[in-house]
């Protein structure tokens, strides 16, 4: 067994060799997010976005031309009527909750169709675990649809509707979980199945995680609501915090009537911060998520070379940024993510230690040596220790930061004794 840096230096050359074996793939990113950048170019030039609207505001921010034309620019990129997207919502996990809370009354049923949802919305639900203020303590009923080997299970969606499922929540991505995420056209058709049995059920998707990685969004093709986080995709890495909710006008403004109060709505809510980093973040937001989907298939490229299962593999088509690399063994789990925290840009001096985390049920171990604290459009890794022990890793600013971490934690991992070194093929530990 060798050492990191003679590790290093045998995978070095093979990153050449993987980038021509993606070329095409690389070639389909880069288009996707040309031509999500168009559609931001024209939907700030609509708005006539100037300095103006940059600028913070105090007290109670009313008439805050700048979070305006925000919604709006936001809006039209995402073919919705109407967005909210504030730094007042704490993370995505709220932004969700908010849009949940702001259409669901006591009575009303809600369904997920694409399986139990992501970790921290179990709490919001409170389904599993009774919770205080959860939508189950305000009497909304609950039912789980498990996801089907090829997708959403339709049949049993239809069967599970009834005249009061006021709503069907939708995961696009994978969240922490190996089921595959789920194309933009995938969903179009779950809400064509939804709106013939109801027209007024209403279809929430959590966008997490999936935001510019088709060309479009789910309220372009039939989605009621979308929800998710400015420290993911759409806030490019520049967004300091925050979330956003965007679709029918109506329900849009019923969310926000909870995020502040009824009569408040949307149109009170300070700026504080610099709105320049929601601008420059959102006209970022697709050069930033291609960087990140490059990232993702160069390093399942490397992997499945060293004999770990990546999902999705490296050939297949991409509808989040998540590339999970399963890595058998809770060892492992934490050398890959203790390698890449070294290779990160901030706290590369830190050890990550697996801990529970509030709104997890598992400990998780969390690799993320970020500008914004928690950011994982900034490239980040991190997983539950539960059975299958995968990583999920997410993000890159920059592709090169994906390739060197890449190539830095693979070394890691075989100095440990872990995977295949692809030119022996002999030595296995945790790989699968
Ligand atoms: C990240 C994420 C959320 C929300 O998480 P926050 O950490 O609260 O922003 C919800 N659903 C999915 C699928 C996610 O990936």
């Amino acid at each position: 067994m060798h050492d990191y840096h003679y590790y290093y230096e045998k995978i070095r050359p093979l990153v050449p060799i993987i980038e021509r074996q993606l070329a095409a793939q690389f070639q389909h990113v880069e288009s996707v997010a040309q031509l999500n950048t168009a559609k931001v170019l024209a939907a700030f030039r609509h708005q006539k976005v100037a300095d103006l609207h940059l600028q913070s505001s105090t007290g109670y921010g009313y008439d805050d031309v700048g979070r305006e034309s925000l919604d709006m620019a936001w809006a039209e990129i995402f073919g919705a009527d109407k967005a909210l997207v504030r730094p007042h919502f704490v993370s995505g996990t709220h932004a969700i909750a908010t849009a949940l809370f702001g259409i669901l009354r006591p009575g009303d049923e809600l369904i997920a169709a694409t399986g139990t949802p992501y970790d921290t919305l179990t709490q919001v639900i409170g389904y599993a675990v009774p919770t205080a203020g959860s939508l189950c303590d305000y009497g909304i009923r609950y039912q789980e649809i498990p996801m089907g080997p090829n997708g959403v299970d339709i049949t049993r969606l239809r069967q599970a509707m009834h005249h009061d499922t006021r709503m069907v929540l939708i995961q696009r991505s994978r969240g922490y979980s190996l089921r595959p995420a789920l194309s933009v056209a995938a969903i179009g058709e779950i809400c064509q199945v939804v709106k013939a049995i109801n027209p007024a059920c209403v279809v929430l998707v959590d966008n997490c995680y999936g935001e510019f990685v088709d060309t479009k969004e789910p309220t372009a093709l039939g989605a009621d609501l979308v929800a998710g986080s400015l420290i993911k995709n759409p806030g490019g890495g520049l967004a300091p915090a925050g979330g956003y909710i965007a679709g029918q006008g109506d329900l849009v403004e019923k969310a926000a009537a909870r995020l502040t109060a009824p009569g408040l709505g949307s149109h009170m809510g300070a700026m504080m911060g610099d709105k320049r980093l929601l601008f420059q973040g959102l006209f970022l937001a697709p050069h930033t998520v291609g960087q990140a989907v490059k990232g993702a298939l160069f390093t399942a490229r490397l992997f499945e070379q060293l004999g770990f299962t990546a999902v999705p593999r490296s050939t297949a088509a991409r509808h989040d940024i998540i590339q999970a690399l399963v890595m058998g063994s809770a060892k492992a789990m934490t050398i890959f993510c203790r390698s890449l925290q070294r290779h990160s840009p901030v706290n590369a001096h830190v050890t990550p230690i697996a801990a529970p985390m509030p709104g997890y049920e598992d400990k998780i171990i969390m690799a993320g040596g970020t500008f914004v604290q928690g950011s994982s459009i900034e490239l980040s890794a991190d997983g539950p220790i539960r059975p299958p022990y995968a990583v999920y890793w997410q993000g890159a600013l920059c592709y090169e930061h994906a390739v060197l971490a890449a190539v830095g934690t693979a070394a890691d991992l075989l100095a440990a004794g872990l995977g295949y070194e692809t030119t022996k093929r002999s030595t296995v530990g945790g790989g699968v």
